[in-house]
């Protein structure tokens, strides 16, 4: 990596509340209502309007501990550079 210190911080997921639990989207871009999308737990799901109360909706165990392998993984490379 040429600068690395230029490179955009990258998102490891997008979270989301659907169908009353919050998902970690992939991180292909900000997450829009009416998308459909691809979740960690590897599921797809629709995006609609999010309201405040659906942001207390459980978060996804499976989503949750793919989120926290990558940001680990990605961890180890930026430390290895
Ligand atoms: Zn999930």
């Amino acid at each position: 990596m040429l600068y690395p210190n230029l490179e955009p911080e990258r998102p490891v997921a997008y979270w989301r509340p659907v169908a009353g639990v919050r998902h970690g989207l992939e991180p292909d871009g900000p997450p829009f209502p009416g998308q459909e999308r691809a979740t960690l737990c590897g599921s797809r799901v629709q995006l609609g309007r999010v309201g405040d109360v659906d942001w207390l909706a459980p978060t996804c165990e499976d989503c949750w501990a793919e989120a926290v392998a990558r940001r680990d993984a990605r961890a180890r490379r930026s430390t290895q550079d």
